[in-house]
């Protein structure tokens, strides 16, 4: 009997990818206490009855959460509600000790937005405001399962998070990559996140399915989790194109499920079936009342009805990009020249600290530079 090779694949299919990305936000205290929010410090020193979940404690909305919101929702071109609210979201959370995390079900704050990635609008479904759980320690060390007991540090629970989810516009692993990193460079630019992949500040659940090639109707996804770099990101999904195209290659079917993304093996594990939002037993928080927005996030429009030219605000205040490459370029080569450290790792093909080196410019310039080309005048210098 002739084996197949294994890759080989009798059908073509077409990968449809779709991100949720959760970002935290950069304010000082927590969305519903004044906890301050402050990676590294000593386990549960950051905690309060609040955010505690003890009884009778009530939550209050930071303001600055809301703000930060609609300033990634007009980023990226959404529709802003005008009434919204937060819903519960009951599970077994044993690092967030309320049991229920105060998230936005049915009426987010941004709808109906888009990113454009290499000339193609990819959509975003909406954008919610929710609090993080704390961290589980995964501590001691038993010989089968790595460790005997976990520990909790509740100093994270309660910090503002953002949940961006896109709509399955995305047809390979390069591009969801490309768009999770424009959307890291959004948030950092408008200054709600510092986008840290490592440290968990930006965090990406990926939902990965296969369909024949020609076919109009989406296939069965499965959503993985634990992607904590662009690399990962990349390895997940092919990895899940393999195993998935070997499950429908001989006649299976791909269960909706959720995965994790094991970052040493390269593999995605079965974590565990997939919930179905009835599973979580939503209803409308009855803490917190549900959120009005005016209609200021407006004026611009009526500005830009009424006729009067934004360019002219624009000069008028003082907010043009400098397109001027000549001037720009003076500027880059002051940073180079000053950063000789970073030019050597970035001439080694550590691609990461030209992140820096553009930061550095946008300081220098108050974001006033345009980061596609300050990109080509540090490439340009350093050749
Ligand atoms: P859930 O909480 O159940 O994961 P969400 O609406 O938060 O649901 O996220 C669903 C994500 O899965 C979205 O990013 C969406 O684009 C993506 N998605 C939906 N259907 C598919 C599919 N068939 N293939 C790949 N991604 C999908
Ligand atoms: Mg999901
Ligand atoms: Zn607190």
């Amino acid at each position: 009997m002739v084996q197949m090779p294994e890759t080989i694949s009798k059908t073509k299919y077409e990968v449809v990818i779709g991100l949720e990305v959760h970002a935290q936000l950069k304010t000082k205290t927590k969305i519903f206490c004044s906890c301050p929010i402050n990676f590294g410090a000593d386990p549960n020193t950051n905690v309060c009855p609040v955010c505690l979940g003890m009884p009778g404690v009530l939550p209050v909305l930071n303001k600055q959460v809301v703000a930060y919101a609609i300033k990634t929702g007009l980023s990226l071109n959404c529709g802003i509600a005008k009434h919204c609210k937060f819903d519960r979201k009951q599970y077994f959370y044993p690092d967030l000790p309320k049991n229920f995390q105060i998230s936005q079900y049915d009426q987010p704050i941004c709808k109906n937005g888009f990113l454009e990635v290499n000339n193609k609008k990819i959509g975003i479904e909406r954008i919610h405001m929710e609090e993080d759980a704390g961290k589980l320690v995964h501590a001691g060390s038993d010989r089968l399962h790595g460790s005997d007991y976990s520990l909790v540090d509740y100093n994270r629970t309660g910090t503002p998070l953002l949940e961006i989810v896109s709509k399955p516009d995305l047809r390979s692993a390069d591009e969801a990559r490309e768009y999770a990193q424009a959307l890291r460079s959004i948030l950092r630019y408008i200054d709600v996140c510092d986008g840290n992949l490592e440290e968990g500040s930006m965090r990406c659940d990926v939902n990965v399915s296969l369909r024949p090639e020609g076919s109009q109707t989406y296939g069965t996804r499965c959503e993985v989790k634990n992607v904590n770099s662009f690399r990962s990101l990349i390895r997940a999904v092919q990895t899940e194109i393999e195993r998935q195209t070997e499950i429908l290659d001989s006649g299976g079917k791909v269960i909706q499920e959720t995965r994790l993304f094991d970052e040493s093996s390269g593999k995605t594990i079965s974590m565990r079936s997939k919930e179905e939002a009835h599973d979580y037993r939503y209803f409308p928080e009855p803490d917190l009342v549900p959120l009005e927005i005016d209609a200021k996030s407006e004026i611009i429009e009526e500005l830009l009805t009424q006729g009067i030219d934004p360019e002219e605000i624009i000069n008028q205040k003082g907010l043009a990009q400098i397109t001027d490459t000549g001037e720009l370029e003076k500027i880059v080569k002051d940073i180079l020249d000053n950063n000789p450290e970073q030019v050597k790792q970035l001439k080694e093909g550590k691609e990461k600290v030209r992140g820096f080196l553009v930061g550095q410019v946008m300081k220098k310039t108050s974001g006033k530079a345009s980061p596609q080309i300050v990109n080509q005048l540090i490439s340009k210098l350093l050749n």
